[in-house]
């Protein structure tokens, strides 16, 4: 599962938003996300993420993270508990989410080279900030840290090679994920993303990959370095899906579920809560609803219709 807790960002990815548009949706108290929370580990959930828009805007989301750490499957299992964000502001709270049980982050950078990324993200100076970031969590030992990069032709394809030396001298896993038509501009088209294929073939220029065997509902293809030094990881939706394995829920931050990112409608469980429901009201509410989760996404084929969210408003 993951929450989003706001919509709001401190990044304008140029691929992500249109540098105009800010917040759209709420945000709920920490209470009712809490609440949900519960519900659906009580259901089965195992690994919760955090993300937003940009999670660590939140005021309070270290508190909520200590909160989610109480919560127990019905085996007595704590849930797993990870967080997506662009790192500007992880240095000082690395140590504090940690401590507070978070488990493991995932940072997104989509430039090692410091001017493309301040001309991707359209924040001046922000490099420093992430890569502190990233230093500061692996000081405060969330394991594993992650870098997440979109790849785009004409933006940062010649990125490949660099962020495999990354992940060789950072100590991080880099994970490539191929652009999907969830921007607010819409300047997605196919021959922009930069596929798995083109992508391993770049990278075996550098050194040459041996693929990792992987989990079932894991998205990434994972790969290591002949040598044993790094890891990457591909996440390949549009040239390689992997609807069939996904059993991700979404939460947006006004409290709806989404069943796939390109969900065309949304499930409000806020409502049933505001409106008094009981836990096993929204029991059958949850249940009902992932039952009917989309069986894959139509990226790239004449029935497209895009998402009813954009990807900042969802929660990536
Ligand atoms: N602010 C946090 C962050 O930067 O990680 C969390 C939210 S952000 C929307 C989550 C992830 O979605 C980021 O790694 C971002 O690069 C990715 N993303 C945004 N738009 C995307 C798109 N159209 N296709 C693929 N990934 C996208």
């Amino acid at each position: 599962m993951r929450i989003s807790v706001t919509d709001r960002c401190n990044y304008k990815c140029i691929y992500c938003r249109t540098g105009t548009d800010g917040a759209i949706y709420g945000e709920l108290p920490f209470a009712d996300y809490l609440r949900m929370a519960r519900l659906l580990v009580s259901l089965g959930i195992t690994k919760i993420r955090l993300t937003g828009g940009e999670p660590l805007l939140r005021r309070g989301v270290v508190e909520f993270v200590r909160e989610l750490a109480q919560l127990r499957s019905p085996e007595g299992q704590q849930p797993d508990l990870a967080m997506t964000t662009n790192g500007h502001l992880l240095a000082d709270m690395a140590r504090p989410l940690k401590d507070a049980g978070l488990i493991r982050i995932t940072v997104s950078m989509d430039a090692v080279d410091p001017d493309r990324f301040a001309r991707i993200t359209r924040v001046p100076a922000g490099f420093d900030h992430v890569l502190a970031g990233i230093r500061a969590a692996r000081k405060a030992e969330l394991w594993p840290v992650k870098v997440n990069c979109v790849l785009m032709r004409g933006f940062n394809e010649n990125q490949i090679i660099p962020f495999g030396m990354f992940a060789r001298e950072e100590g991080v896993i880099v994970r490539f994920i191929e652009f999907m038509p969830l921007e607010e501009d819409r300047v997605w088209s196919p021959s922009v993303v930069v596929t798995l294929d083109e992508i391993l073939a770049r990278m075996a220029e550098y050194r040459p990959l041996i693929e990792i065997p992987r989990g079932r509902s894991e998205t990434a293809r994972r790969y290591r370095f002949d040598d044993g030094i790094g890891e990457i990881g591909i996440i390949a939706p549009v040239s390689h899906p992997f609807c069939g394995h996904c059993s991700r829920i979404r939460i947006t931050s006004d409290g709806k579920i989404r069943t796939c990112l390109f969900s065309v409608w949304e499930h409000d469980l806020h409502e049933l809560m505001r409106r008094g429901a009981s836990d096993v009201e929204l029991a059958d509410f949850v249940r009902g609803v992932v039952g009917r989760k989309e069986e894959r996404h139509h990226i790239g084929e004449p029935d497209f219709v895009p998402a009813s969210r954009t990807m900042v408003h969802i929660g990536g």
